[in-house]
């Protein structure tokens, strides 16, 4: 092993437990970028909604598949921690299982789980758990564009004045012309939102239905874009409210009283699964909220 990278792993993570690799940082990156991720993500916090630039380092997945967000994954994770990663709220996809798996390889101590109520750290793609959610979890999402002026304003020089001045006129003006076109706000995932009654931010992908979750909520919500080189912030207890005008209010999306085929649920989030007779059926988006439902159903 290189004494090099020796030298840079904590005393106490340095005890090689089985199936686990040595030879590596404790939770793969070195010291000094972790270090650079935290202070990015203090700043974050202390401006709720505000877009802070950090140099995004290179790992073993590609950028677009959730960099951002295992990046200040691994600055925050320690022994003791218990780490569950979704995407689309399954825990069981090929990108949630290869993230789950880095960690698991590169940090001991840490555990990893599919009940949310266990986590201390949830890595999501674009959904939060359906489960209630407490003050000692950290979300954190993994965000393809952190920019929501984007849609109107391509130059970045442009945008980051358009915050600074909270000059929000042209979001607004666009939401309009979508009143005036579609007859109401086709915006779904993504919704714009202001934070702390000041910065205009995206939510991540994550549908309208989980918009709510951000406000006042118990727990801190971390927006990592790796690509972008952003992170971002919603510290708890913090003001979320979505972008609407007073006679087209903002709603989240209505199933028109459908339920899971699974266990029954009418009061999560339903995505449709296609069935091999070319039908449909809707089920929860939350694989592991529909599992524990099922469970105490006695239906599994
Ligand atoms: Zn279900």
């Amino acid at each position: 092993m290189n004494e090099a990278v020796v030298s840079e792993i904590p005393h106490d993570a340095s005890r090689t437990q089985s199936g686990t690799h040595s030879g590596y940082s404790y939770a793969f990156l070195d010291e000094l970028t972790k270090k650079s991720v935290r202070r990015a993500i203090l700043k974050a916090v202390a401006v709720p909604g505000y877009q802070v630039p950090f140099g995004s380092t290179e790992l073993p997945i590609a950028r677009g598949w959730g960099t951002g967000g295992l990046q200040v994954t691994l600055s925050l994770i320690g022994p003791g921690d218990v780490l569950k990663v979704i995407d689309q709220g399954s825990d069981d996809s090929v990108n949630a299982v290869n993230i789950r798996q880095l960690v698991e390889l590169t940090a001991p101590g840490v555990d990893t789980t599919a009940a949310t109520e266990e986590a201390t750290i949830i890595q999501t793609r674009h959904r939060i758990p359906e489960a209630p959610l407490h003050a000692d979890q950290i979300m954190v999402f993994q965000v393809p564009l952190p920019e929501p002026l984007r849609v109107v304003e391509r130059r970045e020089s442009e945008t980051r004045r358009m915050h600074a001045e909270a000059d929000y006129g042209r979001i607004w003006v666009a939401l309009y012309e979508d009143v005036v076109q579609h007859g109401r706000i086709t915006r779904s995932a993504g919704y714009p939102v202001v934070v702390n009654g000041r910065h205009v931010m995206t939510p991540s992908p994550i549908p309208k239905w989980d918009v709510p979750r951000l406000h006042q909520a118990p727990f801190l919500s971390l927006f990592g874009a790796g690509r972008e080189k952003r992170i971002y912030a919603v510290p708890p207890l913090t003001d979320v409210v979505p972008l609407a005008f007073d006679d087209y209010p903002f709603a989240i999306e209505d199933f028109d009283g459908a339920h899971c085929a699974r266990c029954g649920s009418d009061d999560t989030f339903l995505v449709e699964v296609p069935q091999p007779d070319g039908s449909s059926v809707m089920s929860c988006s939350d694989e592991s909220w529909c599992e524990a439902r099922r469970t105490e159903r006695g239906q599994s």
